[in-house]
């Protein structure tokens, strides 16, 4: 084991879990299983991705409901504003909340592919702010909203987007959760940012563990997040989905939890993109660094 791990016992750290509705049966059935892996590994919530649409339709609602009957883990439904009109959203807000659902994830959504930019619709919630402020006339949810410790690409600088997050916190939301960022001083300096700037909220670090580099590396620059050297190095001749690939991705992320959590920040999310290897790896790997005594 690493000696830092010997040497420092680390706090407990408490997990979430993000999914997204499966595409097909076959997806279904693997992740229906995984969800007991999920569920068995105690996570402090589990959350369902949606479309930019808001509507709910894309399979967001079912799986919502059906994790909440079938596991005594809470759920967190993710609710996109974009593209929906603002009754859509408000309405599928009360089937959640008429459902036993309290918590959601307010967020815009992003423009179509192949769209220049991003245009608020008339008669919409045009940014994830407005979006937190309708949730709160309609029933007291738990909100948790999206952050970005390298600044969300459509951002006119990084202290614009600090202020649109100052309006997300003022509307209303209860945590932050960044995306993910692979430069873990990056993270722990946003954190320092945003205390200088009064933003006292939970701030949960968003882990992506690496199940495809390729893939990654592809879709990294669209939401913001850098692919650093080092990162690049370490995944150099390594075959995706190969076992040296998984390994080295389960070390990547397993220490950058580590860290994060030595620094305070022991609540973080993870983008299981509905896979159970790498999760349920960062689960033990933590045990374990928690359960090892002091070096003698
Ligand atoms: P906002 O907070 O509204 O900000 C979007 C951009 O607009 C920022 O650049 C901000 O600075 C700018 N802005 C805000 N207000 C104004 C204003 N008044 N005038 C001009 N500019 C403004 N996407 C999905 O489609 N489904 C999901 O389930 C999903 N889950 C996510 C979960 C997490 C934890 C994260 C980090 C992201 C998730 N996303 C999801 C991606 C998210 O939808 C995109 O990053 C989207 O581009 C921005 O969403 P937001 O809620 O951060 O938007």
């Amino acid at each position: 084991r690493p000696t830092a791990w010997l040497d420092e016992p680390l706090p407990a750290v408490e997990l979430s879990i993000e999914i997204f509705p499966p595409r097909t049966a076959e997806a279904g059935e693997r992740l229906r299983h995984n969800l007991e892996l999920f569920a068995a590994a105690g996570p402090r919530f589990i959350s369902v991705t949606c479309g930019a649409g808001g509507t709910g339709e894309d399979g967001t609602f079912p799986l919502v409901l059906d994790v909440h009957k079938r596991f005594p883990v809470p759920v967190a439904a993710h609710l996109t504003c974009a593209y929906a009109p603002r009754e859509h959203v408000d309405a599928l807000l009360r089937r959640y909340w008429a459902a036993g659902i309290r918590r959601i994830v307010a967020l815009r959504g992003d423009a179509p592919k192949g769209s220049e930019r991003y245009v608020p619709q008339p008669g919409g919630y045009a940014y994830a702010a407005d979006l937190v402020a309708g949730i709160r006339e309609i029933a007291p949810f738990d909100i948790s909203v999206a952050c970005y410790p390298e600044t969300h690409p459509e951002a006119a600088s990084a202290d614009a987007d600090l202020d649109n997050l100052k309006r997300k916190v003022d509307a209303g939301a209860d945590r932050l959760i960044t995306q993910y960022c692979f430069d873990t001083d990056r993270i722990l300096r946003f954190r320092d940012k945003l205390a200088d700037a009064g933003i006292g909220l939970e701030l949960v670090p968003g882990i992506m563990p690496i199940h495809s580099f390729t893939q990654i590396r592809r879709f990294s620059g669209a939401c913001g997040a850098g692919i650093p050297a080092w990162l690049c190095e370490l995944f150099d001749g390594v075959e995706d989905g190969s076992p040296v690939h998984g390994m080295i991705a389960a070390s990547v992320a397993s220490e950058q939890c580590r860290r994060l959590a030595a620094e305070g920040l022991t609540r973080q999310h993870v983008y299981a993109l509905n896979r159970a290897e790498l999760p349920l790896a960062i689960v033990h790997l933590l045990r374990a660094a928690r359960h090892v005594p002091a070096a003698a």
